[in-house]
């Protein structure tokens, strides 16, 4: 299978050029040509392995030239007891009609693992089938989740360094914790006096500083990123949407072809995208709730056809999910027009204008498929407590603002199918919220909280939280944006 530009038809390369550059020349993103179809007897299939047998078919389809064994390889490294559920994404069960798919039994505790514990494999594996002999170096600026999340999947991966600047003060105590403590030879964590913006343009500075990448060149290294727009971290996501339909068959919820609903915490538009693939793919889905925080861009947009960033950035209790500009948002136009002149010029105006608006033919596809809406942050809260109170079930605040538009959903369309809930994190990654939701006081900090939030709810905390503050802080460096250069190179040494 080949890969094309979404902003240019004629540029075709192969799933490991795609993975190893991860940006095409022009801008645009990387797309599959076409999407294998899955028949039912396919899925059936699917629901008779388990995770990983699901992942090696579904990836097989999409790297041809990558063997089987080598897939398998991958795969198992990727999905293994680095989770704490061997069911590794499980669908826990609400009523007849709604489960909650858990993607944060990895190592990190949040739906990012997913990816980014597979992505080193595909990233090394595809750099060698393009010939390259360099070693590259992962350069990440975070807000919290994603660093963390690249970190423990590049930790000890051979040929790899990683690191990692996040805002110095401009984490939560568990996420710094999470960072600082982090195993590996080959990692490292900086502190940047800043806001994340100061990180981010520091790492965007140096992936254009022409003279750091030749210097790095003569000691064999060059550096790439992790972000969510590379196609090696959209397509395991593809996986679990087909595992949480095989988990609805098999349990008997469902049978092979009912439509069945998602709802999706929406932040870069990534996760809701894979869903959209599998659809596309011949998985059974019927509606796509798109769920936004205050940051509610999407939820306009798939109201009334027009994407407009120009509007005030909210910082809500739902943090992964703050965000303007939905990079992945890109992949579904292409999807839906397949013309890549369109979609160019949709960007370009975004970039101008910091808007655009779809055409009736493209509004009407989306209209027919997702629905869009957004959840203020006391409405959040509300719904962690009565999720909480009525099923004895503990939910973090980007799951709650799925489960809030999913019951806004049904209420306003009288939908009888049944839905699964993406839950995308750990209630215990955000427990100050979490435990003001059950109206409880924050008067302690950090892993202090963990604890009470286990004690009020009687749910254990995830192993890797559990032991934070005893492990060591092996990290405790604190820069200035300016010092960010220096820190590469005396890495790289
Ligand atoms: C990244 C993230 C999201 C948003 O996912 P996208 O793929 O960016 O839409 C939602 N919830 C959590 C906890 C996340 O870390």
């Amino acid at each position: 299978m080949k890969y094309n530009s979404t902003r240019d038809k004629s540029c075709r390369v192969s799933a490991a050029h795609a993975i190893a550059h991860g940006l095409a020349p022009d801008g645009g993103l990387f797309v599959p040509e076409e999407l294998p179809q899955l028949s039912p007897q396919q899925i059936e299939a699917l629901c008779k392995t388990d995770y990983r047998g699901r992942a090696e078919e579904i990836l097989a389809l999409f790297l041809d030239e990558f063997s089987r064994e080598e897939i398998r390889a991958i795969v198992t490294a990727a999905y293994g007891d680095n989770y704490d559920d061997s069911a590794i994404a499980p669908l826990h069960s609400i009523d007849e009609k709604t489960a909650v798919l858990e993607l944060w039994h990895g190592p990190t505790c949040a739906f990012k693992d997913m990816a980014l514990q597979i992505l080193p494999h595909l990233l090394t594996a595809s750099l060698k089938k393009c010939g390259e002999t360099r070693k590259v170096c992962i350069l990440v600026a975070t807000s919290g989740d994603t660093g963390k999340a690249a970190l423990e999947g590049f930790a000890d991966v051979e040929d790899t360094k990683i690191l990692v600047f996040y805002p110095h003060n401009g984490v939560s105590d568990v996420q710094r914790l999470q960072m600082v403590t982090q195993r590996g030879g080959n990692v490292s964590v900086a502190a940047v006096r800043g806001n994340f913006d100061d990180a981010q343009s520091g790492v965007k500075t140096l992936f254009g500083d022409a003279e750091l990448s030749n210097e790095l060149l003569d000691k064999g290294w060059f550096l790439s990123s992790a972000n969510s727009i590379n196609w090696g971290r959209l397509l395991p996501q593809i996986v679990y949407y087909f595992s949480a339909y095989c988990e609805l068959v098999n349990s008997k919820y469902v049978r092979i072809g009912d439509d069945v609903d998602f709802a999706v915490p929406t932040g870069n538009f990534g996760d809701i995208l894979a869903c959209w693939y599998a659809k596309k793919m011949g998985l059974p889905v019927g509606k796509l709730i798109c769920a936004s925080n205050e940051n509610n861009v999407l939820a306009d947009f798939f109201k009334t056809g027009i994407y407009d960033r120009n509007r005030a950035f909210h910082t809500t209790i739902s943090p992964s999910m703050d965000i303007l500009v939905s990079s992945n948002l890109e992949r579904l136009l292409y999807s839906v027009c397949g013309d890549d002149i369109l979609v160019a010029e949709y960007m370009r105006s975004l970039n101008e204008k910091g808007s655009y608006t779809v055409g009736n033919d493209i509004f009407k596809v989306l209209s027919d498929n997702f629905v869009g809406g957004f959840c203020s942050d006391s409405d959040t809260k509300k719904t962690i407590a009565s999720v909480y109170n009525k099923h004895n079930y503990l939910i973090d605040t980007h799951t709650a603002v799925a489960y809030k538009l999913m019951n806004e959903y049904r209420n306003t369309s009288a939908s009888k199918r049944t839905t699964v809930v993406v839950s995308t994190a750990s209630p215990f990654k955000f427990c100050d919220s979490v435990l003001n939701a059950l109206g409880e006081n924050i008067d302690a900090k950090g892993t202090e909280l963990i604890k009470k939030l286990s004690e009020r709810t009687g749910v254990k905390a995830p192993m890797p939280l559990s032991d934070l503050d005893k492990r060591e802080k092996r990290f405790e460096l604190v820069i200035n944006k300016q010092e960010m250069r220096q820190t590469v190179t005396d890495f790289l040494k």
